[in-house]
């Protein structure tokens, strides 16, 4: 009991007090029951007039007397009779006036000076004989020789600094699981909302990705009764969407409830799961379906007015109109595309392993193939790469040595969008990881075996596959169009998507807004876009309620002839909230995943670019994406989700 105490005490208090405690247990006198202190006091006391009153004994490291003298105070015999509750409780025979603590600090400093275990008086190793120079007994207060004093002043830092770490580790562990258990109990519980008001106007969000997620979270609900439509009742981190493909990551963790978002709003938030499938701008109203596969209520369709309208519904992919590819590919934007590539994936490696498959057979069935060399395709194919070298080669493999990853791409290279060097060091480590990559070949038709394409020199080739992915980029949605249509050509004039001003609304249309790829600008459709446009809208929509509340606090004013200097200061306020700036998009860089432990990065630095690829970047790759998703929940489980593909391997079970 009292040596765990030591360690305690040691642990908090520092090697110093680790020290004293260690040649005086009087600093756990609070600890101690009432009648075992006063003893120690009184051991103490007299163990101090005896050290002081007399030559001091002999002793060893531990503090035990050479000679264990029974009338001696300092012997070890008397440190248990201390705690024996069968004792008489002495008085202090020293300070009797002082209380406990006075005592105790009394009797620290004296034994301090040169009572049992001061630092002139035991050596180390219980030594007490002769010195080295052989001058006699070394007692008492005689000092050890310099080099024990530096071996144990070393020992002692040693000693300082492990506690000092161990401390800080036990700092960061407990603030951790703090952090950790406070904010999943306040995701958990979310606060009362205040309930929608009809006096309120009605927000319409169309579309739960990462613009319309980026918005919500940054919006001041107060002001209106927001209705968020999507088809699927959950924000999609689209980034990790790859890693879904081969089973490094779960579809759970890369995705988040958005009643988890709506329900911390301060006004309560609805959120209706369906498609919405019409517009009407004139009557600014929204038809929305519900697309549940599996139960159908009694009312299925809804028609909801808007008094505001934000179309962040993204965009689908593009196809380029090619036979064949809607039928036989796989694409590669949603969690259940993914999940749809992994049990194709595995399809084609079990069919390949059937007993009696024909060699060109077992070739076409694992030749996997990707149409698209941006960042999406090549991440796929990198990810498959690992997921063959890594798992596969150990569960099949009599077959691993078949399979083949062929990248088509209609361009001059891969990833157009970063930096030459960094483009030539990804073709470098496809080379390197027997990934094919064929550019400037362009795809003409898909079958449900073999694809037809064209290369560079007008050559059609005829290429067996067994899976395909498809990642050639967006196109706008057909609700899309049919707001294009409504407004007209003349204004709506891109195919890509919705033509927006400098402040996001929507050409032609008042009271409707669009973000991310829903929209033809000039950024690029990625994530960085849509979520910095979110956050732009819902600082707009908070400025538009405010000009609204003071247009009405004016009319008030004036109406009931207010004070000129409150008209002054309101007239003021209304100047400032409606001077809304355009937004302006902040570049954060770009990075991509590349296979074998190898991301790449084009940052910006400076005026300039920095570039940078390997291992380093790949972790850099890594930590970027679990500090922006969105939720603690989500960091924890995608980081998880490493540790377990680091430890168990990737799973080959086909769902
Ligand atoms: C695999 C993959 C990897 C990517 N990696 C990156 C990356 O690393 N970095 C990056 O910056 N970008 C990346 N992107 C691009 C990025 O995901 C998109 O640019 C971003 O999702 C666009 O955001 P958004 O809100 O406009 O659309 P989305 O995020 O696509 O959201 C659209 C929303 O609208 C909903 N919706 C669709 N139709 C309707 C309808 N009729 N009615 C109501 N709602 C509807 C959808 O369900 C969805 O919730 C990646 C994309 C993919 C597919």
């Amino acid at each position: 009991m009292v040596a765990r105490s030591f360690v305690l005490a040691g642990l908090r208090a520092g090697p110093t007090a680790h020290r004293s405690a260690v040649s005086s247990p009087l600093i756990f006198h609070s600890r101690l029951p009432a009648h075992a202190q006063r003893q120690l006091v009184a051991f103490a006391a007299a163990r101090s007039v005896a050290s002081s009153s007399g030559p001091s004994q002999p002793i060893t490291s531990q503090g035990t007397p050479r000679e264990n003298n029974p009338a001696d105070p300092v012997t070890r015999s008397h440190i248990p009779s201390a705690f024996d509750k069968s004792s008489p409780s002495p008085a202090s025979p020293v300070h009797p006036s002082l209380s406990t603590s006075q005592t105790v600090d009394a009797i620290t400093r004296t034994t301090t000076k040169g009572g049992i275990g001061g630092a002139g008086v035991a050596r180390p190793g219980g030594e007490t004989g002769p010195g080295p120079n052989g001058s006699g007994a070394n007692a008492g207060g005689a000092g050890p020789e310099p080099k024990i004093i530096i071996e144990r002043v070393k020992r002692g830092r040693v000693r300082k600094w492990v506690v000092r770490f161990a401390r800080g580790v036990l700092a960061i562990v407990l603030g951790g699981t703090t952090y950790i258990l406070y904010s999943s109990y306040q995701n958990r519980h979310p606060p009362v909302q205040l309930p929608q008001d009809p006096t309120k106007k009605n927000l319409v969000i169309l579309g739960n990705g990462w613009a319309s997620t980026a918005m919500l979270k940054a919006l001041d609900t107060e002001g209106y009764n927001v209705t968020v439509v999507s088809p699927r009742n959950y924000f999609l981190f689209t980034p990790l969407l790859p890693s879904v493909t081969v089973g490094t990551l779960e579809t759970r963790s890369i995705i988040e409830p958005t009643r988890f978002i709506t329900r911390h709003k301060k006004r309560a938030v609805d959120f209706l799961e369906g498609d919405a499938t019409d517009i009407d701008v004139k009557a600014k109203t929204v038809t929305i379906r519900d697309n549940s596969e599996m139960q159908k209520g009694e009312v299925s369709e809804t028609t909801i007015p808007y008094d505001y309208l934000v179309v962040n519904i993204g965009a689908e992919n593009q196809t380029f109109g090619i036979k064949g590819v809607k039928e036989n590919a796989c694409f590669l934007k949603e969690s259940w595309d993914a999940e749809k590539i992994r049990t194709r994936l595995m399809d084609c490696i079990e069919t390949a392993t059937f007993r009696g498959q024909s060699e060109d057979e077992i070739k076409r069935l694992l030749h996997m193939v990707v149409v698209g060399g941006g960042p999406t395709g090549v991440e796929y194919a990198a990810e498959l790469h690992d997921f063959l070298t890594e798992d596969l080669q150990n569960w099949y493999p009599e077959i691993a040595g078949n399979v083949k990853i062929t990248l088509i791409e209609a361009l001059p290279n891969v990833l157009p969008m970063f930096s030459k060097q960094l483009i030539d060091y990804t073709s470098a480590t496809f080379k390197e990881n027997k990934i094919d990559v064929l550019t400037r070949t362009m795809v003409k038709e898909v079958g449900e075996k073999h694809i037809v394409a064209q290369d560079e020199k007008k050559n059609l080739l005829n290429i067996p596959y067994g899976l395909l992915v498809w990642a050639t980029g967006n196109t706008a949605r057909p609700l899309t169009k049919s707001i294009m249509a409504q407004v007209g050509e003349k204004i709506q004039n891109q195919r890509r998507g919705l033509v927006v001003d400098d402040k996001l609304k929507v050409a032609g249309l008042d009271d409707v807004w669009a973000c991310g790829d829903a929209t033809a600008t000039n950024y690029a459709p990625t994530a960085q876009v849509a979520s910095q446009q979110g956050k732009y809208l819902a600082r707009m929509f908070e400025q538009i309620y405010k000009k609204e509340e003071l247009e009405l606090a004016l009319e008030e004013a004036r109406n009931t002839q207010g004070a000129a200097v409150n008209i002054q200061e309101l007239v003021k306020q209304y100047n400032r909230v409606t001077a809304v700036r355009p937004f302006s998009y902040t570049h954060q860089g770009s990075l991509a995943y590349i296979g074998s432990d190898k991301a790449i990065a084009d940052l910006p630095f400076f005026n300039g670019n920095l570039a940078s690829g390997g291992l380093a970047t790949y972790y850099f790759w890594r930590s970027a994406y679990v500090s922006t998703l969105f939720s603690l929940r989500n960091r924890s489980l995608v980081v998880l989700d490493w540790i377990k593909v680091k430890v168990f391997g990737r799973d080959v079970s086909r769902e």
